[in-house]
């Protein structure tokens, strides 16, 4: 997609700090973070939400989900606990139109979130 921020990310045409490359994803760090860790990870194919990537390619969500795992790893922040969203559908309070999963972690986290 063209006007896509994160198809522009993929494509290197935006700079961000990318921390972890898979073959069918991408992690970089939110450049507004709201943890320690916050990384978003996405996938190199373009799909707006959640509910476009449970439907995509074949493993498409699977490889997304480990490469959240990955980062957690990474970050050090598998011990101590981590939390993945994927903010889904206006309401949910998504702004960026291509699936993104937050990899938050390094602090507490409370529940429920806002
Ligand atoms: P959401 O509100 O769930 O759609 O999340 C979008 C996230 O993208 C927010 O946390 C933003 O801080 C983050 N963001 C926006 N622009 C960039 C960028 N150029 N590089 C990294 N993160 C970004
Ligand atoms: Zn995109």
């Amino acid at each position: 997609m063209t006007d896509c921020l994160f198809c522009k990310i993929v494509a290197r045409e935006i700079p961000a700090d990318i921390v972890l490359e898979t073959e069918r994803a991408l992690a970089f760090r939110d450049i507004n973070p709201q943890a320690p860790t916050h990384v978003l990870v996405v996938p190199k194919s373009h799909h707006e939400n959640a509910a476009a990537l449970a439907q995509a390619d074949d493993g498409l969500a699977d490889d997304v989900l480990k490469a959240c795992h990955d980062v957690a790893l990474q970050e050090g922040v598998s011990g101590s606990g981590y939390r993945v969203v994927f903010n889904t559908g206006e309401g949910a309070g998504q702004t960026v139109l291509h699936v993104h999963a937050h990899v938050l972690g390094g602090r507490g986290l409370t529940w429920p979130p806002g």
